[in-house]
Formats: C-alpha cells, structure tokens, sequence
C-alpha cells in the first residue's frame, strides 16, 4: 500500500515442510540437509547404505530413506511420501580420457546425474501441484556450464541436468513451484579429494600439486568451497523470498567462471 513500509522477514522457517534430500550422508548432500533441519524441516535422509542413513537421520532429527535413486522401486516409494523440497544431490566422479571412458560408466553416469532427478521430479510434482507449493532444487555444477578434460560423462549429465531444470521450471511455474539448479565450483568433499589421483596422472602432475596447480588455479578465492555454503543458497531458494526466483542455475564458485 503507497506509504506503507513492508516489513521484510529475511529468518528462513520451514517447520511443517517435508525435504528430500538425495545423497545425503556425505559432503554437500550433508551439508544441504543439516541447513534444512536447522531451519525446522523435517528431512527424509536418502543415500545407498541403510545403516548410515540411520545415523545421519538420527544426527539430523530426521527420517532414514535408504535407496539408490535410479531404482523404480525406490521412486515408487518416493511416491507415497509428501515431499514439499525436493533437493537433487545424490551422485559420484569419474576421470578418464575419452579413449578409455568406458560406455558403461557414462551410461551409469547419465543415471544417476539425469535420469535419477528426472524420475523423481515426476514422482514429487503431483503432490506439489496439489499442495500448490514446492521446490526442486538440483545440484548441478559449474561443469552445467562450462567443460573440463577428462570428463566426458560427468559434464554431459550436468548440462543435461540445467535444461531438465528449465523445461519442469516452466511446466510448473503457476502452481506454486520453483525449480532451479545449484552451479557449485569444487567443494571440499569426497568426490573432489578421490579424484585427484586420476587428475594427477592425466595432467602429468604429483597428485599433492592437483589442488593448487588444476583445481584452484582458475578460481579467484583460491579455496574450495564449504557444504555448508552450498545448504545456505538452497535455504534462501526455499524461502519465500525467492518465490519468483524459477528456471536459473546459480553458480557459487568462488569467482571462477562468471556465468
Ligand atoms: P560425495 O561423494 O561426498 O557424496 C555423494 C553421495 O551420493 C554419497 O553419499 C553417495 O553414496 C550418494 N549416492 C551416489 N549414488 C547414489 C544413488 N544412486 N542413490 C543414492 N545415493 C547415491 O559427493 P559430493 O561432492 O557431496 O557431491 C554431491 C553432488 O554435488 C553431486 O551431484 C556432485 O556432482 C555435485 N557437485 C559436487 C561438487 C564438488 O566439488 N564436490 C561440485 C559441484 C557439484
């Protein structure tokens, strides 16, 4: 109203909402669900081995949801649950020359990274078109964006991940619904420290040299980032705040590639 200021309430509470979070027991997967169970969420804790997605649902306050996300059975299951946030993290790395990527693995790769989200994306989106209120959010990469050598599988599937994002984002924008990808440079987790051997032998480097000379040499903040600060941009697109924020892919990479 003219005159009147709007009081803007910037604390993130999502008591009451159900959230999904895929691959959950290690690095950003962790890091994005202790946010979210922080801001009062209740989290369905997702990752392949039952005995410690009890005890990261214990940590968190949360419900263990063991499964592998490309199982039908498993999304058959996600079916049945309210699921209000639906956060895409689960995944894995390989690091191979072309000659020697094995199309199994890129097969795998594709499932996991793309076909995983996008059945689960199905399974959720009813409940939220009825609910009128929902968030997918996909942990892409910058390699959504951008190419690295030696990862053929890993950057198809991200890319493909970013459009996946776009086409449901609009599919669903008047009920209620936003959907975006997460664009994150590297972050201190597994996934990055098991790589470094093989980006050793494909640049020809000592493996304590990858950090500094391959993966922070492009990045301007010359730190990995934390899980942590990737769970804190996927708060603030879980809040109200971001209600019209839908079909982006926000890159948070220390400065490295501006797009
Ligand atoms: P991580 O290896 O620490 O954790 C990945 C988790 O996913 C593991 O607990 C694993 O068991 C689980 N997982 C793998 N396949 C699964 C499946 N089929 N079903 C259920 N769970 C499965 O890796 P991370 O670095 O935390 O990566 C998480 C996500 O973030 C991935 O999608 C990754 O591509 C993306 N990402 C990571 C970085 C980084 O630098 N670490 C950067 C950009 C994007």
């Amino acid at each position: 109203m003219a005159g009147q200021k709007q009081k803007v309430n910037l604390v993130v509470d999502l008591t009451g909402k159900t959230v999904l979070v895929t691959g959950a027991c290690s690095g950003i997967g962790y890091g994005v669900a202790e946010v979210m169970s922080q801001a009062g969420a209740n989290v369905l804790v997702n990752d392949l081995l039952p005995g410690r997605t009890l005890e990261v649902a214990r940590q968190l306050q949360g419900e263990s949801f063991p499964g592998d996300i490309t199982d039908p059975d498993f999304v058959r299951l996600v079916r049945e649950k309210q699921v209000d946030i639906l956060i895409n993290n689960a995944g894995f790395q390989h690091v191979s020359p072309l000659e020697s990527f094995t199309p199994e693995i890129y097969r795998r790769m594709l499932e996991v990274l793309l076909v995983g989200p996008f059945m689960l994306s199905q399974a959720v989106v009813p409940g939220m078109k009825e609910r009128g209120f929902g968030r997918i959010i996909n942990i892409a990469s910058v390699h959504a964006k951008i190419a690295s050598a030696f990862k053929a599988g890993y950057v198809s599937a991200k890319h493909g991940l970013l459009g996946l994002t776009r086409v449901i984002a609009l599919e669903t924008a008047t009920h209620g619904i936003t959907v975006n990808a997460i664009c994150p440079g590297y972050v201190d987790t597994p996934l990055v420290r098991n790589q470094l051997k093989d980006l050793a032998a494909g640049h020809n480097l000592p493996e304590e040299d990858v950090l500094n000379q391959v993966i922070l040499r492009p990045v301007p903040m010359k730190r990995l980032l934390t899980p942590g600060e990737v769970g804190f941009l996927a708060l603030f697109l879980c809040s109200n705040a971001a209600d019209a924020i839908t079909a982006q892919g926000y890159t948070i990479d220390g400065g490295w590639i501006q797009i």
